[in-house]
């Protein structure tokens, strides 16, 4: 099983991966019967992937807005060619650069159903899957209750606000203040580069048509078992979501970590990221935290379904991809 689902994940997405994998078996049969089909160029089947975990009484299912591929020049501390040949040497590797998933995470407890971010929504790289990928668990959009946005920048919050409308209009949307902060400043705009001018707009639009959006103040309970922690340095108001019962827990960090040059290294940066001090200083500070506590971690940009644990070996961090499967 494991690796069937590492072919079928190599390929480009979406696949025909779908959560009824481990409930039915669908996959197996699926990938058994394109093997037996004598056309090799057949086109994949195209349904959003879904995964779930058990947390306690909170079932978690990871989905994924898509993906998009990052120049190998996108990560400052480091050389093209040096994160190149660490791609290479990863076997992760493509043409246009480190490709990068866009998960998002459902927490549900059967009462109260919470989005962990809303994903680029089509604006950049091939994305826009998730209101597919909700529709594949018989859910829209207005049966949300929550939407925790973990930053403000234009791959965690496009959904929200694509087409200019509030695409979840029954969700309590909830963002660190100190993002709304700053991603509404106008001073902040103007001196921003390009590539940060559509992560200002939308911020303006999620704050204009979510009236009801809730400024967080630090750390906090959401709901019973799922407490914002901070985690700033990516961005001024970066939050992760901790989500915890029945003694299990897990933690999604958002973009704490990066593939390929994450979490070997701590002194490596995504272009997004201004502030490479504080970037840095998070970094130094929750990898060994992560590492001993052996805390189960949800990234967003991770391979999906971006579910894995910091490991130590003899001082040197890596990442271990943890099962996945609905499991008590
Ligand atoms: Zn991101």
């Amino acid at each position: 099983m494991p690796q069937l689902s590492r072919r079928a994940f190599a390929g480009a997405l979406p696949l025909g991966l779908i959560g009824g994998t481990f409930l039915g078996g669908s996959v197996l049969g699926g990938l058994a019967a394109q093997a037996a089909t004598p056309k090799a160029t057949r086109e994949p089947v195209s349904v959003s992937p879904f995964a779930q975990i058990r947390i306690g009484r909170f079932t978690v299912t990871a989905l994924t807005d898509g993906y998009a591929d990052m120049p190998y020049d996108y990560f400052p501390g480091r050389s093209a060619p040096e994160v190149e040949k660490a791609a290479n040497a990863q076997f992760t590797a493509r043409p246009s650069g480190v490709r990068f998933l866009f998960n998002q995470y459902l927490v549900e407890d059967g009462e109260r159903r919470i989005l962990i971010d809303a994903g680029a929504a089509g604006s950049i790289g091939q994305t826009g899957q998730l209101p597919r990928a909700l529709a594949a668990l018989g859910l829209k959009p207005n049966q949300i209750d929550a939407v925790i946005v973990t930053h403000m920048h234009q791959d965690h919050m496009g959904g929200l606000v694509l087409g200019g409308k509030n695409n979840y209009p029954d969700a309590e949307v909830y963002i660190d203040r100190r993002d709304v902060t700053h991603w509404t400043d106008k001073a902040k705009r103007s001196g921003a580069p390009d590539f940060l001018q559509p992560s200002f707009k939308m911020a303006e639009e999620v704050v204009r048509l979510y009236p009801k959006l809730q400024a967080i103040d630090g750390e906090r309970e959401i709901t019973r078992g799922v407490s914002i922690i901070d985690l700033t340095g990516h961005t001024p108001g970066h939050i992760g979501v901790r989500i915890e019962d029945g003694g299990k827990s897990m933690i999604m960090v958002s973009d704490m970590i990066f593939p390929v040059v994450h979490p070997a290294a701590t002194d490596v940066f995504f272009l997004f990221e201004q502030d490479q001090a504080a970037a840095k200083a998070m970094r130094d500070r929750f990898f060994p935290q992560a590492a001993s506590e052996g805390a189960l971690i949800a990234a967003t940009h991770m391979p999906f379904p971006g579910l894995g644990r910091v490991v130590s070996d003899r001082g040197q961090m890596r990442w271990e991809v943890a099962d996945w499967a609905l499991q008590d």
